[in-house]
């Protein structure tokens, strides 16, 4: 039993224990190229989520992880088979109401730790603020708590289920990664199609992009240059930053300045 996985432990355990901080993992169900399970999203964000919880643990924080959620919002992949949607209201509300259930429970801070792209959390941040004491924090891994890392391990820019991706895949649930006899991965190279607007393909304007039009297969980064080790270092990193912040935020008063 790892007491800070909340789905492990045990009320006797959780009825004694004050915990401060609760991590909530946010996944989805998709494609990922043709190599990649489509539960790639969520096994992230539990390696990372789990991991990050047990470096704090293990540092003397209260924290505990909440089961992940293993949909996103999929609007844009509608074409491609089987991936399963919630809309970011039916998100948001199941955020709130689990906001609500940790309220109640006197857990006053939440991280969201986010795996999928599609999931857009901060506009809900907006939102709650002011209207709930629990104070929330939101991680998109793939954003800031990498970008500065990325470079140095990687060789090409990922987007989905490209290099980083697959290489997480490797070092965390290697035996649902597709590959060929000969070792190399079944996928095909990622590539994507522009759209017709040069303003779009610059970023100057913005879409939620078609992703049967885009990708060839779902895959939008190469994969073929990933391995385990890449995908071991960069978890390393995640955990050991996102484990330092939850003892910080376990350790911090909520006071009327918090976070300043
Ligand atoms: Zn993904």
């Amino acid at each position: 039993m790892r007491p800070w996985i909340l789905s492990e432990t045990n009320y006797a355990h959780v009825k004694h224990c004050a915990y401060d901080v609760a991590v909530l993992p946010m996944g989805a169900t998709e494609p990922h190229n043709l190599h990649l399970p489509y539960g790639t999203d969520t096994f992230e964000a539990e390696a990372i989520s789990s991991g990050a919880c047990q470096l704090a643990w293990q540092r003397g924080a209260k924290v505990v992880m909440l089961p992940a959620i293993p949909y996103g919002t999929e609007t844009n992949q509608n074409q491609c088979r089987l991936s399963m949607n919630l809309n970011p209201s039916t998100l948001a509300r199941v955020i709130q109401d689990l906001v609500e259930s940790l309220e109640g429970h006197g857990i006053l801070k939440l991280v969201i730790l986010n795996s999928h792209g599609g999931n857009e959390f901060k506009p809900l941040l907006r939102e709650l603020h002011g209207k709930t004491r629990v104070q929330l924090f939101l991680c998109d891994w793939f954003r800031g708590l990498i970008a500065d890392v990325k470079k140095d391990i990687f060789q090409e820019a990922d987007d989905h289920a490209g290099e980083v991706e697959t290489s997480l895949g490797l070092a965390c649930f290697g035996h649902l990664v597709k590959q060929h006899d000969d070792g190399t991965l079944a996928a095909d190279d990622g590539t994507t199609r522009s759209t017709r607007f040069d303003a779009v393909n610059r970023g100057w304007v913005s879409i939620t992009r078609p992703w049967h039009l885009l990708t060839t297969n779902t895959g939008s980064g190469n994969p073929h240059g990933a391995t385990a080790e890449k995908g071991a270092k960069l978890m390393e990193i995640m955990v050991e930053r996102l484990g330092g912040f939850l003892v910080d935020l376990a350790q911090s008063k909520v006071d009327e300045r918090f976070p300043f």
